[in-house]
C-alpha cells in the first residue's frame, strides 16, 4: 500500500482543517455544528440530502481527534475511488473489503495498528469475521462513521442485513463516538435507524431536503425513448446525465438507441463484466457529456458535481428511491432536470411484481406503500417539491419550479367514467368470469368491433359502446388513475384487472372521482439536427 507524505496533525481546529485539508474557505450549511459535536465526543444521526456534504461531517473529526476514524460504507466498488481522493489531499487512508488480496489486507491492517492512518474505511460484511473486532482492539480508534445508514432500515427500500450487526459497536465500544449519515429518511426511517442503532440519545441532525436547482417533471409516457430524446436536444445537448431503466435490456436497448442518434451514451448493469462496468463508470465520471444508462445499481455514492438530468424511463419502486437517484442531478447547485416518464403499463408491471413477489404478506404490504406514495407524487395535481418534502415529513410553499407549478393540471370529476371502467370489469366478472387487460377494457367501453371482441361476444354487454366519449389515451389515464388509487389491482400471475375494495363506494355512487388530465401529447419535435 502506498501512504502519501504524512499529514501532520497540526491543528485540532475544524476549521483550519477544512481551510488547509480541503481547501474549502467555509463550512455549508450544519456541517460546523455536526463537527464540533462528534469531535467533542458526541453520538450524531444526520440526515442531509445528496451533495449536502456528508463526507466532511466524518473525515474532519477524523483528523481532529486522536486514533482512526472507522467508516463503515456499503459502497465497496466506491472504497478505492474515496481513498485515492483523500491520498491526492494528502490525507492518511486505507480500506478493508473483500476485493483485496491478502498481501494489501496486512498492509492496511498493520498500518491501522501503528496508528498510520487517518481514516479507515470498513464493508459491514468485515464486522461479521471475529478477525475485525479483533483488529480495532489493537488500534486506537477516534469514530466510528456510518455511512448509508438507512441500510440498517427494514422499512427503508435498502435494507442489508449487515447493517444490524452495527448496534453492537456501541456495546463493544462505549466510549467512542459514532455519526450515522444518510441521505434517504422519512420519519419512518429515521426512527427506525434510530432505534436500530441505538441513537436515540445521539443528536439529531436534520436538513433541509429542498433541492431548489431541481426541476421535477413527470410526463406521461407515449414514446419513452423518442421523449427522452427530444429532451437531451431540446434542453441538454452535450450535457451529462444519468438515465434510468428497470431491466438490463432496457439499458442496453436505450443506450444502444442515444449512440445511434449520436450521443456518448454508455451502459452499466450488474450484468456486464466488471472491467466493462469500471471503463464506463470512469468515462462518466472524466469526460465532459457522457449519458450513463443504467439500472439503479448505479450511482450510490457516485460524486460527479455536473449531472445536468437525471431520466427515469421507468417507475422508481418507492419515493425514497426517486429521491435519491434524481438527487444525483445538479450536486454543483446550477440548475437540473430530473425527468420521469410514467404510463398505465408501469403501474400495472409493479403491481404484479408485487403481487407475484416471494415474502410474506407484511412484505408485500410494505412494498405496495412504497409504491402508493410514487404513484400519488405521479398523480399529484399540486407542487411535486411540496409533496416529495411531505413526504420527508417536511414543509414547502408551491415552488414555481416543477410541472405542475409551471403548467397547473387540470382535475376534473371523472366519477362516471371511473363508474363506466368499473362496471365493465365487474360484469365481465360477474356474468362471464372473465377478466381482460386495459387494452380490451377501453374496446369494450368505446364500442369497438374487433376480433376478440366478436370472440368473446362482448358487443352483447351492457356497458358496451358506453364511452364513446372519451378516447384511447384518455380511458388508459382513467384506469391508470384508478389503479394508481387501488380501486382496481392486477391479478396475480396476470395482467388483468380486478376490483378492490375501495372500489365499491364509487360504483355504489357514494363517492365522488376527480381526476388529472393528462397534458396533451407533445407534438412531434420539427426540430431534427443540424446534419
Ligand atoms: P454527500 O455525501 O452529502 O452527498 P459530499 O460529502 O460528497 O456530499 O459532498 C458533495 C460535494 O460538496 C463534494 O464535492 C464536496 O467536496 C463538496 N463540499 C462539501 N462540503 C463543502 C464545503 N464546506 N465547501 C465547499 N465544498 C464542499
Ligand atoms: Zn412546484
Amino acid at each position: 500500500m502506498s501512504l502519501p507524505a504524512t499529514h501532520e496533525r497540526a491543528s485540532t481546529d475544524p476549521v483550519e482543517v477544512l481551510n488547509r485539508v480541503f481547501g474549502y474557505p467555509a463550512f455549508r450549511g450544519e456541517q460546523q455544528e455536526i463537527i464540533s459535536h462528534v469531535c467533542a465526543g458526541g453520538d450524531a444521526l444526520v440526515l442531509m440530502p445528496t451533495g449536502g456534504g456528508k463526507s466532511l461531517c466524518y473525515q474532519i473529526p477524523a483528523l481532529v481527534r486522536p486514533g482512526v476514524g472507522v467508516v463503515i460504507s456499503p459502497l465497496i466498488a466506491l472504497m478505492q475511488d474515496q481513498v485515492d481522493a483523500l491520498h491526492a489531499l494528502g490525507v492518511r487512508a486505507g480500506f478493508l473489503n473483500s476485493t483485496q488480496d491478502p498481501d494489501e489486507r496486512r498492509a492496511v491492517e498493520a498500518a491501522f495498528r501503528a496508528g498510520e492512518i487517518d481514516l479507515l474505511y470498513l464493508a459491514p460484511e468485515r464486522l461479521r469475521s471475529p478477525s475485525t473486532p479483533a483488529l480495532l482492539d489493537r488500534g486506537r480508534i477516534a469514530l466510528f462513521a456510518i455511512d448509508e445508514a438507512h441500510c440498517v432500515a427494514q422499512w427503508g427500500h435498502d435494507f442489508r442485513p449487515d447493517y444490524l450487526a452495527l448496534s453492537e459497536l456501541h456495546e463493544r465500544w462505549p466510549a467512542v463516538p459514532r455519526i450515522a449519515l444518510t441521505a434517504t429518511a422519512t420519519e419512518a426511517t429515521h426512527a427506525e435507524i434510530a432505534t436500530r442503532l441505538n441513537l436515540g440519545a445521539a443528536r439529531h441532525f436534520v436538513a433541509s431536503f429542498d433541492r431548489p436547482n431541481i426541476q421535477y417533471r413527470i410526463a406521461p409516457k407515449n414514446e419513452p425513448r423518442r421523449q427522452l430524446l427530444s429532451l437531451i436536444r431540446a434542453e441538454h445537448p452535450g450535457d451529462a446525465g444519468i438515465v434510468y431503466c428497470l431491466s438490463r435490456r432496457s439499458v442496453e436497448e436505450t443506450a444502444a438507441f442515444l449512440a445511434g442518434e449520436g450521443l456518448t451514451a454508455l451502459p452499466y448493469h450488474a450484468g456486464l463484466d466488471s472491467r466493462t462496468r469500471a471503463a464506463n463508470q470512469s468515462r462518466f465520471l472524466r469526460e465532459d457529456g457522457v449519458i450513463m444508462v443504467a439500472t439503479i445499481a448505479f450511482g450510490m455514492g457516485i460524486d460527479k458535481p455536473d449531472v445536468r438530468f437525471v431520466a427515469h424511463l421507468d417507475l422508481p419502486k418507492s419515493v425514497e428511491g426517486y429521491y435519491q437517484e434524481t438527487g444525483r442531478a445538479g450536486r454543483d447547485g446550477l440548475p437540473s432536470t430530473a425527468w420521469l416518464a410514467y404510463g398505465l403499463a408501469d403501474v400495472v408491471q409493479q403491481r404484479k411484481m408485487i403481487a407475484d413477489s416471494e415474502g410474506d404478506a407484511a412484505h408485500k404490504r410494505r412494498l405496495g406503500q412504497h409504491l402508493d406514495a410514487m404513484l400519488a407524487l405521479c398523480e399529484t395535481v399540486e407542487c411535486r417539491r411540496v409533496q416529495l418534502l411531505n413526504y420527508f415529513g417536511q414543509k414547502g410553499e408551491p415552488c414555481g419550479n416543477c410541472d405542475t407549478c409551471l403548467s397547473p393540471p387540470e382535475s376534473w370529476d371523472g366519477t362516471v367514467a371511473a363508474q363506466k371502467v368499473l362496471s365493465a370489469v365487474f360484469r365481465l366478472k360477474k356474468e362471464r368470469n372473465q377478466s381482460f387487460g386495459a387494452g380490451h377494457i377501453v374496446d369494450i367501453l368505446r364500442g369497438k368491433r374487433t376480433p376478440k371482441i366478436e370472440q368473446f361476444r362482448h358487443d352483447s354487454l351492457t356497458v358496451f359502446g358506453v364511452g364513446e366519449d372519451l378516447g384511447d389515451g384518455e380511458w388508459r389515464a382513467v384506469i391508470r388513475q384508478l389503479v394508481a388509487r387501488g380501486m382496481l389491482t392486477v391479478e396475480s400471475n396476470h395482467n388483468t384487472f380486478v376490483l378492490t375494495e375501495a372500489s365499491r363506494p364509487v360504483l355504489r355512487g357514494e363517492q365522488q372521482v376527480m381526476l388529472r388530465r393528462d397534458p396533451p401529447k407533445p407534438p412531434k419535435p420539427a426540430r431534427t439536427r443540424a446534419a
